[in-house]
């Protein structure tokens, strides 16, 4: 055992700050690491992988790239937080709102969580009602009414919500299948006049990645729009990434409440809810729903999250990022085929997961039947080899611009050895 991470253990609960960061899903103890430069981890060991996790999604640009630590530099030599307003919060808020049609206005927090939380605590003061619908599978972070079938560390754990959220909360949260319209109409015939929202990953990457199917998210828009219910996208995986306008501008559906995290903050803290101002002007201190944060918009994180979006806008990078995953993808199909090994790979721009199983994965249901033992061999096969993925069968695989062609070549002969010796 790592005395490192027996240290760890010792001090705090499983030895991480974050569940599934603990191997527990893959076996074997987590690596610790030390450096990130690009497209690359190095361990405590000095050891290379090259690093397909991104810290869970922010890393678009890779590690390290010069032009966010220049801006976090320069920052922090001019002060990390005030608590007073500064004009980087509006640069940034700028560039949501120009790249979401749908936001007019946005409200800065710290993470994910925070911003679901927070969409949610508004879509009920907005509506005046109670219920929330949520998709199986789908994860919006830990906040209570969002534990009731979720996805990423609760399917990866296998814990069926949590303790500790009470029953009448969690009787708040219905819940439907990926993809599943005719499910929607039911709950709100049978919840008519209780239901505030429906929140959903418009493209699902806490099951690993699922797309969304031919009309669904067209159709989430239609139902709740008739029944006085808001529709909110938790694009915090999506958002700045399978398009530069999210999920939303991909599949032209146009939600009523946003919410955003992970790329937003290029690598620090931050998450973000925004929605047109007839929704938004009712946050204090506009209006009555309060919401508030110590660190919310500081100047380090603003300036790492406006570096990052710019970077994003240099000509051709969504386009790089998509050809980059799709011959990642293309790869991955072909070392599975030729190794015998029944994988279904789905993607959906540059975030993608490799499920072990010979039938589609289309929602939770799906999902679940992959071989998960498998995907441990095949992880640690892959770590042996120099590649740091995921360490969950349901999680994405996230490629940043920092993935050359040369990059996933490496990784795709990496993955084609590591497959084959699965496979025996
Ligand atoms: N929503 C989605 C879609 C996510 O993927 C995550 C985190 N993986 C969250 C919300 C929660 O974000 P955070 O971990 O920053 O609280």
């Amino acid at each position: 055992m790592d005395r490192r991470f027996e240290k760890a253990k010792a001090l705090m609960p499983g030895g991480v700050s974050s569940p599934v960061r603990a191997f527990g899903a893959v076996g074997g103890t987590p690596i610790f690491l030390e450096r990130g430069e690009r497209a690359f981890v190095y361990d405590a060991d000095g050891k290379e992988y090259i690093d397909f996790l991104g810290s869970w999604g922010p890393l678009i640009v890779g590690h390290s790239h010069p032009k966010v630590v220049e801006a976090i530099r320069d920052q922090a030599g001019k002060g990390t937080t005030f608590g007073a307003p500064t004009e980087l919060e509006t640069e940034l808020a700028r560039r949501i709102v120009d790249r979401f049609p749908a936001c007019e206005k946005v409200r800065f927090v710290s993470s994910g969580t925070e911003a679901t939380m927070s969409a949610i605590r508004l879509a009920r003061a907005a509506t005046g009602k109670s219920v929330l619908v949520k998709i199986e599978g789908c994860y919006h972070g830990h906040a209570d009414s969002l534990l009731v079938k979720a996805g990423s560390g609760v399917l990866t754990l296998g814990i069926p919500g949590s303790p500790g959220v009470p029953t009448d909360l969690a009787a708040l949260t219905v819940t439907i299948p990926f993809g599943d319209a005719a499910a929607l109409q039911c709950v709100l015939a049978e919840r008519a006049g209780h239901v505030a929202a429906v929140i959903v990953e418009p493209v699902a990457g806490n099951m690993g990645v699922v797309a969304p199917p031919e009309g669904w998210l067209k159709a989430l828009r239609d139902l709740t729009a008739e029944n006085g219910v808001l529709l909110i996208f938790d694009e915090v995986m999506t958002g700045f990434r399978v398009d530069r306008g999210g999920a939303q501008t991909l599949y032209g559906v146009e939600p009523d409440l946003s919410c955003f995290g992970k790329i937003v903050g290029g690598g620090l803290p931050v998450g973000a809810y925004g929605g047109k101002a007839k929704f938004m002007d009712q946050v204090a201190p506009s209006g009555p729903v309060y919401q508030a944060g110590t660190l919310s918009g500081n100047p380090l994180a603003m300036r790492a999250g406006i570096a990052t979006l710019d970077l994003l806008d240099e000509p051709g990078t969504y386009e790089k990022l998509e050809a980059a995953s799709a011959k990642l993808q293309a790869g991955l199909e072909a070392a599975a085929r030729a190794a015998g090994v029944p994988a279904v790979v789905n993607r959906v721009g540059s975030m993608l997961t490799a499920f072990f199983t010979d039938r589609p994965v289309t929602n939770y249901a799906s999902a679940t039947i992959a071989d998960t033992k498998r995907y441990a061999a095949f992880h640690r096969a892959m770590l042996d080899r120099g590649v740091y993925l995921a360490p969950s069968q349901f999680e994405a695989l996230f490629v940043s611009t920092a993935h050359s062609p040369a990059i996933i070549e490496r990784t795709l002969a990496a993955a084609r050895d590591a497959l084959q010796a699965i496979a025996r």
